[in-house]
């Protein structure tokens, strides 16, 4: 029997070993909740375009070796309260089923399980999480921290549901950044949605590249015909960005991630499932 205990002990062990080999970094993606729309001509594209009406909203964790990101927040976690869809007076709906720290539970994380934060941008649909990280860097670029937290804040922020995060420490970027200093996570500046966008660039080993775009683009045909979207803060910068992100897509050979886009989301494993 102890002959026994004894071989299971080093067995325990090997296995354990092994899985320190593991591939990083690890990208897991999370459900952070739904949007609908009846009329999707605010994203600048007609009705006729696209019968796509429904978004995704995701949420990133990142596992590198040197740490962990969060990279978005997703819907307000309060909107799980309410069962189901919730609509506004102009039709568009949210839902959230199970809100990130249930999910984080599950793989045993949680809200203070992460060495990083950083979001695409600070519109509601990116940092419904915000007040909840705990112990966390924020990685933000200085133009979006200014709209964000400044004396004048864009009347489209809402900063009950982040104003959380004025406690954490802060690294203010001025564009592109290395999160772990070996080129594997990159934060790309990516401005003109908001004033300081940004999106992250992550070189998995197994899958290849892949670049989560923020809200740089929000449908693949808005990809397809560089349509900007009505509520961005600058047209031209938004264009310079999305040529500059299509560059460092065939220097790279990184894949697009559109995050809102709901028919690649149901292609891809979700947490506690992983690519890498
Ligand atoms: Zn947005």
């Amino acid at each position: 029997m102890q002959k026994f205990a004894a071989l299971f002990a080093a067995l325990a062990l090997l296995f354990s070993i092994a899985g320190q080999a593991q591939t990083l970094p690890r990208l897991y993606i999370f459900d952070c909740g739904m949007l609908s729309f009846e009329d999707v001509a605010a994203f600048g594209l007609t009705n006729d375009e696209t019968d796509v009406r429904e978004m995704i909203v995701p949420c990133y964790v990142v596992e590198h070796e040197q740490g962990r990101l969060l990279w978005d927040g997703g819907l307000p976690s309060a909107v799980a309260e309410q069962e189901g869809w919730v609509y506004n007076d102009g039709g568009t709906g949210q839902r959230l089923d199970r809100t990130l720290s249930e999910q984080l539970a599950d793989m045993g994380l949680d809200m203070g399980s992460f060495d990083y934060a950083a979001f695409s941008h600070m519109h509601f649909d990116h940092i419904g999480v915000a007040n909840e990280v705990r112990g966390a860097t924020l990685l933000i670029q200085q133009a979006e921290y200014d709209d964000a937290f400044g004396d004048d804040v864009r009347a489209i922020y809402q900063p009950d549901l982040y104003n959380g995060l004025a406690d954490l420490e802060a690294i203010l970027l001025d564009g592109d950044h290395d999160v772990f200093g070996d080129g594997s996570v990159r934060i790309i500046s990516t401005p003109g949605h908001t004033s300081g966008h940004q999106s992250l660039f992550v070189d998995l080993q197994n899958s290849g590249p892949v670049v989560l775009s923020g809200d740089l683009y929000h449908f693949r045909f808005s990809r397809r015909e560089q349509r900007v979207p009505s509520f961005n803060v600058d047209r031209d910068t938004t264009l310079e960005s999305m040529a500059r992100v299509e560059q460092l897509l065939e220097e790279t050979g990184a894949e697009l991630w559109i995050e809102h886009d709901l028919a690649l989301f149901g292609e891809l494993p979700h947490a506690p499932a992983y690519v890498d």
